[in-house]
């Protein structure tokens, strides 16, 4: 799921951001292109139908977070229903513990026996890894030269905690393969039995969990690295109710991570640690310019420049977008905006109270005279006037536009 998708989720990220208007078009452009992506990486059809539902609803319905402006608030929603679609995850409880594996032939056992071998001592714990493969003796050779290469001890005898017990795997689930597994977790009461299933089944591995439900406390996915139907097989065991404590992102002995998937999505699109600055967005609040359609639609000098003020000033979002590339808003043109508000500053305090409340007023002697006041020239006043007026007619289309909520762009396209 991480190369190709997360490649082309980005695509159609930027491309949206990149519209110069955020409406339900947009939207569903963007929608329709996550369901491409999706399906093809076999997430089922019925849950890409319901994903999308989710989004469209929260994106048009869904008030925005503090500080964060309507295009950066569809993009989170998609954020948090991509998480919400891959599950939950899991902590693990005590590492010192007893660990089944089982899975089918070839889905990944032994690789990740070692692997989650390794993954414990790392963090202080030496499990002994068992080999209950006896009716092939390659298998527990494999085994034994993996922990050999960890310095772990290897056994065909279930040994006390902590230990990592490979099974012997089947052709398909069978009867006997769960009577066999039941029998093992009633003997060795295990603290955790993980169903190894590999990232190809893609939505099959759904039925695979579903069916061991009551046996196992979660699932390893394998072989996410080299596989397109990652996405399938993570969001069925998710929507199986099990979930994904593992996954596999490679051959070598380290390459198998617990599975966050809040880090899983913002790795996936490129967006780094995004959750920890969503959940700074209403600190931040108090520092972020916030576009009020109040204001807009009582447009005199006053707000016109709360609103310009707003439209410099970035948002927790806005950053990481601009950190990543998808925002084409740079950091230039911010900062002439700002150099311009500081003279517009000084020109409407040289304004009335009236004038002020009611630009309409300005003629040409009071333009002298403000001129003169702020230390400006008429041109700068009239240029002020000038973008009063154009800021004044996009209001009047942006409340003919469908969306309630307001395009920064668009704003921000008044080249100030
Ligand atoms: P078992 O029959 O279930 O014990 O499966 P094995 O552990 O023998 O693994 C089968 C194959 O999958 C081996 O070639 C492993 O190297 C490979 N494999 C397992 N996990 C991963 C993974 O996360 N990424 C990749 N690329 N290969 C894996
Ligand atoms: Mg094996």
């Amino acid at each position: 799921m991480i190369g190709g998708l997360g490649a082309r989720l980005r695509n159609a990220m930027r491309s949206f951001v990149s519209k110069g208007k955020v409406d339900e078009a947009a939207l569903s452009e963007l929608v329709r292109e996550l369901q491409r992506v999706l399906i093809a990486s076999d997430v089922n059809v019925r849950l890409v139908a319901e994903l999308s539902r989710q989004i469209k609803e929260r994106a048009l319905n869904e008030k925005p977070l503090p500080g964060l402006t309507l295009r950066e608030h569809v993009l989170r929603v998609i954020y948090d229903e991509l998480v919400r679609l891959v599950g939950e995850g899991k902590e693990l409880g005590q590492l010192s513990a007893c660990f089944v594996l089982l899975g089918l032939f070839g889905s990944g056992k032994t690789t990740t026996a070692a692997k989650l071998g390794y993954w414990l001592k790392k963090r202080g714990v030496t499990p002994t890894l068992v080999s209950l493969d006896r009716d092939r003796p390659a298998a527990f050779e494999q085994l034994r030269q993996l922990g050999e290469s960890l310095g772990l001890k290897v056994s065909r005898e279930i040994s006390p905690r902590p230990c990592i017990i490979d099974t012997a795997g089947r052709d398909a689930l069978s009867e006997d393969m769960l009577r066999e597994a039941r029998e093992l977790v009633k003997k060795v009461q295990p603290e955790e039995v993980f169903l190894v299933l590999p990232a190809e089944m893609g939505h099959e591995a759904g039925k695979q969990a579903e069916a061991l439900k009551e046996l196992i406390t979660g699932v390893i996915i394998t072989r996410m690295d080299g596989s397109a139907k990652g996405g399938g097989a993570l969001s069925a065991c998710a929507a199986a109710g099990v979930p994904i404590v593992f996954i596999g992102t490679g051959e070598r002995i380290d390459e198998l991570e617990l599975f966050d998937p809040k880090r899983y999505v913002s790795r996936l699109l490129g967006w780094g640690d995004i959750q920890g600055l969503l959940e700074k967005a209403e600190e931040i609040k108090g520092e972020v310019g916030e576009l009020s359609m109040a204001d807009l639609e009582n447009l005199n000098m006053l707000t016109f420049y709360r609103q310009m003020e707003a439209l410099t000033k970035l948002g927790p979002f806005e950053k990481i977008l601009q950190m990543v590339g998808l925002t084409d808003l740079d950091r230039g043109t911010v900062e002439e905006m700002k150099a311009k508000l500081k003279k517009y500053r000084v020109i409407i305090n040289s304004m009335t109270r009236k004038e002020q409340l009611d630009p309409g007023i300005l003629n040409s002697s009071r333009i002298k005279r403000i001129a003169r006041g702020s230390g400006t020239s008429e041109r700068d006043v009239k240029a002020l006037l000038k973008e009063f007026n154009m800021m004044k007619k996009m209001v009047r289309k942006l409340k003919k536009g469908r969306l309630k909520g307001l395009n920064p762009k668009m704003l921000r396209g008044l080249k100030l």
